[in-house]
């Protein structure tokens, strides 16, 4: 699942994608609100994020957790 973030005052507009912490799959919404990965059934309660910062020229990207 791909959240993207508009622009708010004193932020960047980002985007944040979830994936299962187990196999790496892309989490979808329904997969988050069970916090259950349907591929390997994976405890989705702290799934990885990766943020993308939408700079004009360079991306950086960062891990969360
Ligand atoms: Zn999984």
């Amino acid at each position: 699942m791909i959240i993207e973030k508009q622009a708010e005052a004193g932020d960047v507009a980002h985007k944040v994608e979830i994936y299962c912490p187990s196999c790496n799959r892309d989490v979808d919404e329904t997969e988050l609100a069970a916090q259950k990965c349907n591929d390997c059934g994976e405890d989705l309660s702290t799934p990885k994020q990766s943020v993308t910062i939408a700079a004009t020229s360079v991306s950086t990207i960062g891990i969360l957790w």
